[in-house]
């Protein structure tokens, strides 16, 4: 029931994202499912070496492939089988993951651990992962906390293998599976010949091309049913949204959001309602969305200043809307 609900929101932020490119019509459209959540792709103009379908099925069957490759909750994919096995010997992984898991490392280590892909046995324990998830024990929560694990796992370039100093952690890569996917669907878009299109995962929104001949014009919510905070107007990029409506767990009357902080084991208290990042990559807007949460908006907008690599929409507990100084006068509040 709970992952239903999940689901419900996640969709309501999904479609927030999406109204306005309603003008222009799209040549194709498709929904499917994938990594917990819809994906849908609206192909505007291709330059004809593929049909719109034949790119979709490749689409689809890529997102088949990499999320086989990322679930924590299917036992032979290549994150649980480290998770089962990286703290007793270096395990070989998939080169394409490996790399992965080294740059998200990176990403952790330069958030300070405001992102930080060792939380799983946390998100576990809190019940994310369970059908029927049953409150967990606060103070065995807190004695997860501050372990920075992030700093525990060795990678090996020559032989591409992984290994975790201790067995107290697991990796979950939920912060950063959709942007991921959504940098990989650029390159196989780019390759496939498309011209102009949109895809729309899960609330998390990859723009090709140009729309209209111009630029595209994405809806920001705050992650609450209706609760559109404005309209960014850009050339093609990749959005990211973390915030803390879309995903909770109810325990004794009290709601408890999925986005932890590894300080405290607990979900975060930051002052952000929700942060949507804007780059030319998926796997930094997703993990930067994610760590600007957990950050808060001050220690955000002068991570921002000190890496501007990435724009931001981050909306406070109050209401209130801050915009990086780059896109400012691309943002039209409603
Ligand atoms: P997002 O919605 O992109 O912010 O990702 C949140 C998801 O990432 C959660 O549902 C967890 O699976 C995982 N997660 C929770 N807290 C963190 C964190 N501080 N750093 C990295 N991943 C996290
Ligand atoms: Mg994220």
């Amino acid at each position: 029931m709970k992952r239903i609900l999940s689901l419900i929101m996640v969709l309501c932020v999904a479609v927030a994202m999406l109204c306005s490119c309603e003008n222009q019509i799209p040549e194709y459209t498709r929904t499917s499912f994938a990594f917990d959540t819809y994906v849908t792709f609206r192909i505007f103009k291709t330059d004809g070496t593929n049909t719109p379908e034949a790119i979709c099925d490749s689409a689809i069957a890529l997102l088949n492939d990499l999320e086989g490759k990322l679930s924590i909750e299917k036992e032979e994919s290549e994150i649980s089988k480290l998770n089962n096995l990286a703290a007793t010997a270096p395990v070989k992984t998939d080169e394409q993951i490996y790399w992965l898991l080294k740059n998200c490392v990176d990403i952790s280590n330069f958030t300070e651990g405001a992102f930080d892909i060792t939380l799983g046995e946390i998100s576990h324990l809190w019940g994310f992962y369970s059908d029927e998830p049953e409150k967990p024990d606060f103070d065995k929560l807190s004695s997860f906390a501050g372990k920075e694990n992030y700093k525990k796992i060795v990678f090996d370039d020559e032989n591409k293998t992984i290994f975790f100093k201790d067995d107290s952690f697991t990796i979950d890569l939920g912060a950063v599976g959709k942007g991921y996917a959504l940098d990989m669907l650029k390159t196989l878009f780019a390759e496939s010949g498309v011209v102009s299109g949109l895809v729309d995962f899960g609330g998390s929104i990859l723009t090709v091309g140009k729309y209209n001949e111009g630029s595209w014009t994405v809806s920001v919510s705050d992650g609450t049913k209706d609760g559109i905070v404005g309209k960014i107007t850009l050339p093609a990029a990749l959005y990211s949204t973390s915030n803390a409506s879309n995903r909770f767990i109810e325990y004794d009357g009290v709601k408890y959001h999925h986005i932890i902080d590894g300080k405290t084991a607990f979900p975060s208290e930051s002052d952000v309602q929700s942060v949507t990042v804007i780059c030319d990559s998926g796997l930094i807007s997703d993990a930067l969305s994610t760590a600007f949460f957990v950050m808060g908006k001050e220690k955000a907008q002068e991570f921002y200043k000190e890496y501007p690599i990435t724009e931001f929409i981050l909306i406070d507990k109050s209401g209130n809307t801050y915009v990086s100084d780059s896109i400012v006068n691309s943002f039209e509040a409603e």
